[in-house]
């Protein structure tokens, strides 16, 4: 008995020396991701309010506001204080929107939906994951969100509507069941555009083969690639501030130049990029390599 006590004590002892040591998931991300962002305008009535690493935009109407994606759970007070510095009360935002469940783009929406009192509006696909607040593959499986409730589940080809403002839902799953991208039209300068809130189609450390994420995830990544090769949009936006080039392009954005961000070639050129890393991503998982390998 007293030999058993000492070991189990031991055992308990090194658990929790070796916990101390070992670092949590997505530890340097987090940090690296979460760094403040000055907000911007990007075009038209959308402003960029997110931090540097990871995105949240605001469209704005005169009579409301639509916020998109809650980043970290740790960035909500700064998507808060990057909207405040607009000019724009918590309260203005009506609509809250969600590219995907994965804690860096929903972490921080239960306490946005909170603070604006905003209607929460997903794909019915990402829902439970939403409401739960817990996705039950890939990396985000490691890091539980605060579950927020869904007023509104959309379906692909929904339209929502502010104002005058319509935004389409395209549930093009893969990355998440639920993966949602928003197309909007926009008039700038006297000019139509046509702006895409891309969700996600990387692989992102989802199982493709053996013990698949989920049983549909392959030929769902290959029907979303097909679709969106057929998909436009000459202004592009994206969960990640380095999927769209946002540093290089908000830095050449200047008085009188043309708009950085209208760039119809970018769509294509992310989608070829990902398919090619899909398909080399998928040999290697074949080939026994690990789905999600930390940096
Ligand atoms: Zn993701």
């Amino acid at each position: 008995m007293k030999h058993a006590a000492l070991r189990s004590l031991a055992c308990a002892l090194l658990l929790t020396i070796g916990s101390a040591h070992a670092e949590p998931p997505f530890a340097k991300e987090r940090v690296e991701w979460n760094q403040p962002q000055k907000p911007f305008h990007v075009i038209g009535n959308i402003y960029y309010v997110g931090m540097a690493g990871v995105s949240a935009f605001l469209i704005v109407t005169p009579k409301g506001d639509i916020l998109t994606d809650g980043g970290l759970p740790e960035s909500a007070p700064l998507i808060e204080k990057n909207i405040q510095a607009l000019g724009v009360k918590l309260s203005d935002v009506k609509i809250l929107l969600n590219s995907h469940a994965h804690f860096d783009h929903s972490g921080g929406l239960a306490k946005l939906k909170a603070d604006t009192g905003a209607q929460f509006i997903a794909s019915t696909g990402d829902r439970p994951f939403l409401e739960s607040g817990h996705i039950p593959y890939g990396p985000s499986s490691q890091i539980d969100t605060t579950p927020v409730h869904v007023d509104r589940a959309v379906k692909d080809g929904d339209a929502i509507s502010l104002d005058g403002v319509t935004l389409t839902a395209h549930v093009l799953p893969g990355h998440t069941k639920g993966c949602t991208s928003w197309t909007m039209p926009l008039s700038d300068a006297g000019v139509t555009h046509k702006a895409m809130f891309f969700c996600s189609i990387t692989v992102g450390g989802n199982s493709i083969a053996g013990k698949l994420a989920y049983p549909t995830i392959v030929s769902d990544y290959r029907a979303s690639f097909a679709r969106l090769k057929k998909m436009d949009a000459d202004i592009f936006l994206a969960p990640h501030g380095e999927q769209f080039g946002m540093a290089g392009k908000l830095a050449r954005m200047k008085p009188g130049a043309p708009n950085p961000f209208i760039d119809a070639g970018e769509l294509p050129r992310l989608v070829a990029r990902m398919e090619a890393a899909f398909d080399k991503d998928l040999a290697r998982q074949q080939a026994g390599g690990a789905a999600y390998v930390p940096r």
